[in-house]
């Protein structure tokens, strides 16, 4: 994509909408989709919605767009409630999960359209739409039609045109899902270029927390209907707010330990604890899988169960003394030698871990 440049793109021209859930509910019939969400999102600030299948994101996102509305609560937009407002009258641009072009229109109007139904002169909407396919790296497609498009292509056509009416806000709900990894890769990385140059605050629904991670400013995980906790990526990997967290963002072992004076007991290491120890003494351990070094050792208690390549890192599975089973993250070279069966012993860093109660397992 190339910078953005023309004025009517500039930060300045499309300043980002302060977004507002205040205690949203909505249920299905018996089915609770959304169960008090409150949540602001800041102008210009990329908010990644993360959670499980049918956790309630895509409702959250269709509350803002008009397309559903709560039982209760409200959608604020620089501090007015927007629940009354029509879909066509909200200042969003939406991009969904399939791509939905229109299939009878070229590329350059499908861009247009939403110009047109708002009646901006021809020539205004034409160059509009080409200064749009040019911000998304299409330049020369504007005559194509969806058919002839990669599905990566009909993406950024359709986020040129979520972009046409120079929204205050956009909303993506899982826009990237049905593209293949590198050219998702891709279109998250001009994505999130896109949307720092043009200021706009974005929603990003999305059950895949890589990208959450990787895109967001801050990351709200939801689950079943309910925030679990809003964060910024890196906040959220090192201090995951509930178990919940703790177990859907990346990878945790979770170990029996014994807490006493500030330090817990786990698989034979004293560790300080971070932040204030649950009443124990019985508590389980938190630890990131890179958290764990590994070393063959003849006499050593914990055997190698196997071993997963995964490119720089390889992820191995031990089993301790006691039966229990952790996931270590080693680098590639370092893991080659660790076949099934090996025996080995561990370390861990001596940074403050979480611990949680042991009856939440
Ligand atoms: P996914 O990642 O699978 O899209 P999600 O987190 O976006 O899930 P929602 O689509 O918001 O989840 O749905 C939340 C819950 O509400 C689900 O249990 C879903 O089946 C239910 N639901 C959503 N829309 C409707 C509807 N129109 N009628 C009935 N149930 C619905």
């Amino acid at each position: 994509m190339s910078p953005v440049t023309e004025s009517r793109t500039s930060p300045a021209a499309t300043p980002g909408a302060r977004l507002e859930f205040r205690a949203l509910r909505r249920s299905f019939g018996s089915t609770t989709a959304l169960d008090g969400l409150d949540l602001t999102v800041g102008p210009g600030e990329l908010l990644a919605l993360l959670g499980p299948s049918g956790c309630g994101k895509t409702t959250a996102l269709r509350m803002v767009a008009g397309f559903e509305r709560p039982d209760s609560g409200e959608v604020l937009v620089d501090g007015r409630d927007i629940t009354d407002v029509p879909a066509n009258r909200r200042d969003a641009g939406m991009v969904f999960q399939s791509y939905s072009l229109f299939p009878n229109l070229t590329v350059r109007d499908n861009v247009a359209f939403g110009m047109k139904v708002r009646k901006v002169p021809a020539a205004r909407r034409h160059a509009r739409a080409a200064e749009l396919l040019e911000l998304v790296g299409l330049p020369r497609h504007g005559d194509r039609y969806a058919h002839q498009l990669s599905g990566g292509q009909q993406q950024r056509v359709a986020l040129a045109r979520a972009l046409a009416l120079e929204p205050r806000l956009l909303l993506l709900d899982e826009p990237l899902s049905a593209l293949d990894a590198q050219v998702r890769q891709s279109l998250r990385e001009e994505i999130r270029r896109l949307q720092l140059s043009l200021g706009i605050t974005t929603v990003f629904v999305t059950h895949d927390q890589e990208e959450a991670l990787s895109m967001a400013d801050r990351v709200a995980v939801l689950n079943a209907g309910r925030l679990e906790q809003c964060a910024a990526p890196a906040e959220l990997y090192a201090r995951p707010a509930t178990p919940f967290v703790a177990g859907f963002v990346g990878t945790m072992n979770r170990l029996p330990g014994r807490t006493g004076g500030g330090l817990v007991d786990v698989a034979g290491h004293r560790l300080p604890v971070d932040g204030t120890a649950p009443t124990g003494p019985e508590v389980d351990v938190l630890l990131r899988p890179e958290d764990i070094t590994v070393t063959a050792d003849p006499a050593g208690t914990t055997r190698v169960l196997s071993a997963s390549f995964l490119g720089a890192v390889t992820r191995v599975h031990l089993e301790l003394a006691d039966g229990a089973r952790i996931r270590a993250d080693l680098p590639s070279r370092e893991a080659a030698p660790l076949a099934p069966g090996t025996r080995t012993t561990i370390g861990l860093s001596d940074r403050p871990v979480l611990v949680v109660p042991r009856s939440a397992a």
